[in-house]
């Protein structure tokens, strides 16, 4: 609990950003600090991993930008491969695309066509689990490929949100809720 407290300490709220009535979590803090950074980094590594410690995916997908910060890191931990979920227009090679409803705006998302093998297991990595679209539409992009989308981890939960209710079944591994 007093790792969590001081974890929640470097998340910072920036009122009216990116518009006007949104508070924004500021991670920068937190990545600026590298035992926070670390703890944050092998915490969000459990979620690929089974009770014995046995990592149980094959791939770890970042969402753009900030789920990159964390994913690549988180990837390395597990000894697997990091791929990268972008915005439309990004990927230079064929890819799936899918849109979706933003807490704030619209977004489409998408995922090189090779960048998961069909069977593959990826779990999905971001900051912050809002409205739950950008791991809807990211677990449809890993299952265009005919992957699976094992499971979510995110640093943050908006618990105001209906995120858990918008991603259905999916396991999903949280390290704050606000
Ligand atoms: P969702 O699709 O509504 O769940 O929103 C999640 C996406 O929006 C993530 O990729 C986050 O990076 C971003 N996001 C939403 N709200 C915040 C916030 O308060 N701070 C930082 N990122 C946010």
């Amino acid at each position: 609990a007093a790792a969590r407290a001081s974890l929640e300490r470097l998340v910072l709220d920036v009122h009216d950003f990116p518009e006007p009535g949104i508070v924004f979590k500021d991670i920068t803090p937190l990545l600026a600090d590298h035992d926070a950074f670390r703890t944050v980094i092998e915490a969000l590594a459990s979620a690929g991993r089974d009770a014995d410690g046995n990592v149980v995916v094959d791939k770890v997908a970042g969402m753009e930008a900030r789920g990159f910060i964390l994913a690549a890191p988180v990837a390395l931990a597990l000894g697997i491969g990091f791929v990268p979920v972008r915005k439309v227009g990004k990927l230079p090679r064929e890819t799936h695309a899918v849109s979706f409803a933003l807490e704030y705006g619209e977004a489409t998302l998408e995922l090189h066509r090779d960048a998961v093998a069909p069977g593959d297991r990826v779990l999905m990595v971001d900051d912050v689990l809002a409205t739950g679209g950008t791991v809807r539409a990211t677990r449809e992009l890993i299952e265009a490929c005919g992957a699976t989308a094992h499971a979510v981890a995110v640093l943050m939960e908006l618990g105001f949100l209906p995120g858990r209710e918008t991603i259905g079944d999916l396991s999903v591994t949280t390290l704050m809720t606000v």
